[in-house]
């Protein structure tokens, strides 16, 4: 049977761990469990591991499993478990930092978020901010649903909730330069 190696486990969760550090400013260490954030969550029902139970992964060194939960894509993040948490802990931080590395991994379980994600984003780079109407049939159509929210759409068109062709902000060039800046820091943008 094969031994586990402690001493390579432990070093590998280190570096995981300092990874994270280094992108979210959060030491998973200082976490000590007390669950507040999972009783604020507005989406840990529906999570396959709750916020403090992400963070117990990681201070195990449970790379593998943090990195393939679902949890990760479903986190809104709506900051209230860094409101609550009285270790000031920047918790939506974490979970945006093991998306980036799950995403470069090729770990992404939740498809449609990931989809909807980079549609926005690109929505927000050509046209300095979001196109709902374009975003909504763009989404539509490559996640396989092109008749989802048919329905809604003459009444919020008419309602002027959304419009046919987008407006581009006056200095479209500055969100420009930001997408370019983030993608030269090595950032996802897509
Ligand atoms: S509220 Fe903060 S200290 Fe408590 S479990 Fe959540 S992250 Fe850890
Ligand atoms: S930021 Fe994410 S993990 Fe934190 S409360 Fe909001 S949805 Fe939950």
């Amino acid at each position: 049977m094969e031994r586990l190696n402690l001493s390579a486990a432990f070093t590998e969760g280190q570096d995981f761990r300092d990874k994270i550090k280094a992108f979210s400013g959060v030491d998973v260490k200082d976490c000590y469990q007390c669950g507040k954030c999972t009783a604020g969550c507005p989406v840990a029902f529906a999570m396959d591991y709750t916020p403090r139970q992400v963070m117990r992964l990681l201070q195990l060194g449970l790379k593998e499993e943090a990195l393939k939960c679902r949890s990760i894509w479903l986190c809104a993040h709506c900051e209230t478990c860094y409101a609550r948490c009285p270790k000031e802990i920047d918790l939506a931080k974490v979970m945006e930092a093991l998306r980036i590395e799950a995403k470069g991994l090729g770990y992404v379980p939740e498809k449609n978020i990931n989809l909807f994600n980079d549609l926005f984003l690109e929505s927000v780079e050509k046209y300095g901010r979001v196109h709902e109407m374009g975003l909504i049939l763009n989404f539509n159509l490559r996640s396989g649903q092109p008749f989802k929210d048919a329905g809604l759409g003459p009444k919020l068109l008419s309602n002027g909730k959304i419009h046919i062709t987008a407006e581009k902000i006056e200095d479209n060039g500055a969100v420009k330069r930001i997408f370019e800046n983030v993608r030269r820091m090595g950032g996802e943008v897509e």
